[in-house]
Parts: C-alpha cells; structure tokens; sequence
C-alpha cells in the first residue's frame, strides 16, 4: 500500500527523525491559510503516489501567502503520472546546502531489507543508481539486529565528513529503520535528506510503502490508505475479495488461483499476446465474484478479448458460469469471450453456458490461442 508524503512523514516525525512541519490544504484558499502562518516562504508540495513529482512541476516555493495560493491551483490541476492531485502539502522552506538520498528497500536477492544512501540525493537518484553506480552505497541487513550503531555510522560516514552531520545523520538512519521496521514497511526513503547551511541534517521528503500483509494487524496504518489516490479497477477488485493486478496488455484474463494466473498470462505471451490485467477469483469463488471480475476487466477499455480459464477444483465451475451468464444478461459484453473450464460441475457448467447461447472449451493451448487472435485480429502467432 503506497502512502502519502505527508502520512509518512508523521510517522518519521513519531521516531524523532527531523523533519519541518507541514499541513495539508486540497484548495488554493487553505494553502493560503497555511502559509501566512508559516509566516516564511514555503513549498507546495502534490500529494500523489507517484516519485518525480518536482520534475512534473509539483513542487514549487512560495515567497508569499498570495503566491501559495496561486501555485496551489496550478498544483492542484496538476495530474501527475496519470493521477490527479488531490492534495498539496504547504511546508516552511529550508534552505539547502547539499542533498543526499537514504532509503531502505526489501531485496529478493539477499532476502533482506538494504539499506542504500548516497550523496548524490535528490531529483536524480535513478540516474545515479544507473550511471554511476559507486556513487550509492548498499549495505544488507541482519534482521535478528536490525540497524547497529556502528552500521549507521559507517553509511553516515559515506554521506558526510563533518562529524556533528555524521552523527546526527547515523542517528537518523536508525529511526528510519524502526519507522520501517515497526510499520509493515516494503520500503522507506528520505530523499533529499540535506544539511543546512547553518549545519543541520533534515529531511525533506519522505516515501513509505507499506506491504499488503502487515496490515490486518496495523488498523492504525491500514486507516491511512487514501482510495482516491489509487486506481479505481485496484480498489474495487479489492473490495470483492479478488487479487487484482492491472496491466498494459489487451486479453482480460479471469482465472482461479495465483499459480494457474500467472500460467495464463505466461502462455498469453507465449502465443504473442498480451495480458490486460493478472487476476485470480480465488478458490472459493461464488457468482458474485464472477460478476466483479467481469465488470472491473469490461472497465478496461484496451482490453480486446476476455478468456476465462478455470480449473475447477474447491471453485464450481456451474458457479463461474452462473456468474458469466448473470453478467451478460444485465450488460451485454462489447468485446468477444472465450471460456475454457474443466473440472467441478464441469457438465453443469457447460449446460448452463450453452443454453445462453455460450460455449467452453477444455484445452487451455487452444483457448489462449483463440483469446490472443481474437484480441490481436487474428496478427499473432
Ligand atoms: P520529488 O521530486 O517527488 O521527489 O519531491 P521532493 O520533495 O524530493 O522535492 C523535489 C526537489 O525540490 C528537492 O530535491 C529539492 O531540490 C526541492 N525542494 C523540496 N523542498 C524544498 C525546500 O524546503 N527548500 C528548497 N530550497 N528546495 C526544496
Ligand atoms: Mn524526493
């Protein structure tokens, strides 16, 4: 789950990290408000789930209250990587010396949370990573310890050389790490952390992403979840129980269960295709979820063929037909089906299908085959 800037900075701010405080204003007249009690300049920031905001002209300075109140309409029209901005944060303005970039993310390959920092922070951090890569520092770490003084300090030391700044920055690496830790987080950055020309190391930004998993049991981070700044597909398959992932492709693919989805969209591709969506209805699947299914993937409008591919074990089949034939009978669908079931009610399933004028096929090679031409006009393999 992706989180606000200004949520994730509350939560930095709980573990003592330095930060300048803010508010939140969703019209030009509350940035306004804000920033004549700041009483200084300010930035107007874009709340949105997107990095690269500033490039996108979404984060301005601000010398007067008038001037927040101008820049927060420009902000707030703004869509930014496709989602609009619903919210700004008014902050002080600091003033900058240098810009480093701490983070933390969840690393596959050594099963660990990675630290990363470099003192090259800032609007271009992946270009870093990319060109010159020596210029960020990567450090694993052991989760039975988490983050040890003298591991802060040694990433502390790769950003800084000013003693006081290195302390106070090893300082803040170990509150990002509990804030992390104690969060559920999959990822945690402060970029740009900067030091002041008075001297002083604070954070500028921050970025939190939280893993799905940890949520049950942190209703206190679950709250933060903000749906109007997530896709509206994301959200409703979430609210009918289904594992929804949007994708660029045009065969909608409805399956049942996570191992024969990923099948699915593999052999999609294999036959030159490309999916729209990954989507697994589960393996208890009732009508209703059908219904949902269909609806969210019909909402998709470069989805050119839809292909059904359930093998039904604890998931009826007469269920999944059930749920197709409900479906089409309240909204005929625009674009054509191909429905391949085998297993549970299997018979049921077909003879439900066929007297609604629909029809199924066993073979899974043969239905993606004939969902990849249908979606392509017949171009692919
Ligand atoms: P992002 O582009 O989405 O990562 O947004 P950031 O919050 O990181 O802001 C982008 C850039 O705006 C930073 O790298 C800074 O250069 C600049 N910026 C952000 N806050 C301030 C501030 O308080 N004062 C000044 N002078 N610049 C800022
Ligand atoms: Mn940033």
């Amino acid at each position: 789950m992706n989180i606000h800037e200004y949520q994730a900075k509350e939560i930095f701010r709980k573990y003592g990290i330095p930060i300048p405080p803010g508010e939140v204003a969703s019209t030009p007249e509350e940035a306004e408000a804000i920033a004549r009690k700041f009483g200084s300049t300010v930035v107007v920031k874009a709340q949105v789930h997107a990095g690269g905001r500033g490039k996108a002209g979404g984060v301005k300075l601000a010398k007067t209250p008038a001037e927040a109140k101008r820049i927060a309409a420009q902000i707030l029209k703004l869509t930014i990587k496709g989602l609009p901005v619903e919210k700004v944060l008014v902050t002080p303005a600091a003033d900058i010396a240098s810009e480093a970039y701490v983070g933390i993310i969840v690393d596959r390959a050594s099963k660990r949370a990675v630290f990363m920092a470099s003192a090259a922070g800032g609007i271009d951090i992946e270009e870093v990573a990319a060109k010159t890569p020596e210029k960020l520092l990567k450090h694993p770490i052991d989760p039975r310890y988490g983050l040890q003084p003298f591991e802060a300090m040694q990433l502390a030391f790769f950003l800084y050389s000013d003693m006081k700044q290195v302390r106070a920055a090893a300082k803040i690496l170990q509150q990002l790490y509990r804030a992390f830790s104690e969060n559920g987080g999959s990822l945690a950055e402060i970029n740009p952390l900067v030091t002041t020309p008075a001297g002083d190391v604070v954070a500028l930004d921050a970025k939190m992403v939280i893993d799905d998993n940890e949520l049950d049991r942190r209703p206190d981070i679950a709250a933060l979840r903000d749906e109007s700044a997530e896709d509206a597909s994301e959200v409703e398959a979430r609210k009918a129980n289904l594992t929804f992932i949007k994708l660029d492709g045009n065969v909608g693919c409805i399956v049942n269960g996570a191992g024969l989805a990923m099948a699915t969209m593999d052999l999609v591709k294999y036959y030159g295709g490309e999916p729209a969506n990954f989507l697994d209805i589960g393996g208890s699947s009732n009508p209703e979820k059908v219904v949902a299914a269909l609806r969210i993937i019909t909402g998709d409008p470069n989805v050119k063929a839809i292909l059904f591919n359930i093998f039904g074990g604890i998931t009826r089949t007469d269920d999944v037909a059930n749920g197709i034939v409900t479906t089409i009978k309240q909204n005929p669908l625009k674009v054509p089906l191909v429905i391949r079931l085998t297993g549970t009610n299997e018979e049921i399933a077909v003879k439900i299908l066929k007297e609604n004028g629909l029809s199924a096929m066993t073979d899974m090679d043969e239905a993606v085959k004939k969902a990849v031409a249908l979606a392509t006009g017949g171009k692919a393999a």
